[in-house]
C-alpha cells in the first residue's frame, strides 16, 4: 500500500481542447481565414503606405477613404510617420512562408508589417516591419 502512486488532478486549459496560444489565435484572428486555404490564421501581414506618398500615387482612392471617414483623415501615427491601412492578408501555418515570398513582391514604397503569433510558449507575438 505503500508504493501507492499520487494522482494529481491538474486543470487543463479550456479542458484540454485547445492550447493558450490558439486561444489567442482565435481571439485575435476572428472571423478570418487564410487568405489562400481558408485555414486557421497564424499570422497576419499589414500593408501600410505612407500617407503622402499614398496621396500622390493614388489620389482617387485617397479621396474615397477621406469620403468614408466623414472628411476625416484616414492615416494613423506610427513610429514609421502616419501611414494608411491599404490591406491586411491572413496566412496559416501551411501558407505563411509562401505569404512572406509574395509580400517580399509589394511596392518599394509600401511598408509591411510581420504580426506572428507562434503556438509555443517560446514563440512570442512578432510583430516585424519590412521596407
Ligand atoms: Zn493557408
Amino acid at each position: 500500500m505503500g508504493d501507492e502512486k499520487k494522482v494529481l488532478h491538474m486543470r487543463k486549459f479550456d479542458g484540454g481542447n485547445r492550447s493558450p496560444a490558439e486561444f489567442f489565435r482565435q481571439q485575435v484572428y476572428a472571423n478570418t481565414k487564410c487568405s489562400m486555404c481558408g485555414g486557421p490564421p497564424a499570422m497576419r501581414i499589414r500593408f501600410l503606405a505612407p500617407v503622402d506618398e499614398f496621396q500622390r500615387r493614388e489620389p482617387e482612392i485617397y479621396a474615397a477613404l477621406v469620403l468614408k471617414m466623414g472628411g476625416g483623415d484616414p492615416s494613423f501615427p506610427t513610429t514609421y510617420g502616419k501611414m494608411i491601412h491599404v490591406e491586411s492578408v491572413f496566412a496559416c501555418d501551411q501558407c505563411k512562408q509562401g505569404a512572406r515570398r509574395a509580400a517580399a513582391h509589394k511596392p518599394d514604397w509600401v511598408l509591411c508589417e510581420f504580426e506572428e503569433m507562434g503556438l509555443e510558449e517560446k514563440h512570442p507575438l512578432i510583430i516585424q516591419v519590412a521596407r
